[in-house]
């Protein structure tokens, strides 16, 4: 059981967290801490949080459980604020989508109380944003992966175990550097993909009849393409040497398709769309 969970950033990540854990019953009380007054009273009237506070020293100081929930960009900013609050017995973790440049700034900035950061990141998301987006059932049969460091004990990974695990989530633990790289492939670079396709598009002529023809293949390409910018700009920003790896690797791809098209290598052709189809067939169902 959380006594009182603080959450840093109430938006689609940290308030469906607040939203899951007080549908099983399993925290007692959360505040809510962020810049906006209006996304924290917001909150509030969806009963997302019990009350909100602008104070850290008050917020953070009376937390058991503290989950920052703020673009990766922001974080280093919020740890400074965290760290002179932290009481000993509290647990930090978070939701960021790029993990090691997350435990730098962390590092950097709870000096020596980063025993108590237990990094992670929950694979669910939609693309809408704020408070209003939140919703109980995000983490419902969905995977978060936890990255701990070496400074982290056992009973501390097992408290944010258990705590995801109440949202119906199932818990993986990976090395940072390697959650990294697999994300950028899964969900880095899709995202990239779907900016550039759309702005791509966006700037050729008669863009308004290439929109007034978008069907269904189009909508499920791009909808993650309405993400928060950003959002997406600081994972970018915090995870590019595995994002470029990926765009490296896709670029390749694109080379091949290219030269195979230009030749009508129909052969060509039809075996890599044939692996695409019996790879996304066996692995996505
Ligand atoms: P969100 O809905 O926009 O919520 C983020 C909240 O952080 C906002 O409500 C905002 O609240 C606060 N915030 C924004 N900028 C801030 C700043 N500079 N300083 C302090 N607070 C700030 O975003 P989200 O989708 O929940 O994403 C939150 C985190 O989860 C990000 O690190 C993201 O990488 C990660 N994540 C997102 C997804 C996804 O699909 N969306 C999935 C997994 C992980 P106030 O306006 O009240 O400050």
């Amino acid at each position: 059981m959380i006594n009182h969970l603080c959450v840093i950033g109430v938006g689609l990540i940290g308030g469906s967290l607040a939203l899951a854990l007080k549908k099983s019953a399993c925290v007692k009380q959360v505040t809510g801490l962020g810049r906006s007054i209006e996304n924290l009273q917001k909150a509030k009237e969806l009963g997302i949080i019990d009350q909100y506070e602008t104070d850290y020293a008050k917020a953070i100081s009376q937390a058991d459980m503290v989950f920052v929930a703020v673009p990766v960009s922001a974080m280093a900013d919020v740890f400074k604020k965290i760290q002179p609050c932290l009481n000993k017995q509290a647990i930090v973790t978070d939701g960021g989508s790029a993990k090691q440049a997350v435990i730098d700034v962390a590092t950097e900035a709870l000096g020596t109380k980063i025993n108590q950061f237990i990094p992670g990141h929950p694979i669910a998301g939609t693309e809408q944003s704020g408070a209003e987006a939140a919703f109980g059932s995000l983490y419902t049969d969905r995977r978060v992966i936890l990255t701990p460091i070496k400074e982290n004990s056992v009973e501390d990974i097992k408290k944010v175990r258990d705590m995801w695990k109440k949202t119906g989530a199932e818990v993986d633990e990976m090395e940072a550097h390697h959650h990294d790289l697999v994300l950028a492939g899964t969900s880095h670079l899709p995202h990239v993909l779907a900016f550039a396709l759309v702005d791509c598009l966006n700037n050729v002529d008669d863009v308004d009849e290439i929109f007034k023809y978008a069907a269904g293949g189009f909508r499920d390409f791009t909808r993650i393409a309405s993400s928060d910018p950003v959002m997406w700009r600081d994972i970018c920003v915090n995870n590019s040497e595995a994002i470029l790896a990926m765009m490296q690797n896709y670029q390749q791809e694109i080379d091949n398709l290219k030269k195979a098209i230009e030749n009508s290598n129909s052969d060509e052709l039809l075996e890599i769309f044939s692996n695409a189809k019996k790879a996304r067939d066996t692995f996505c169902m």
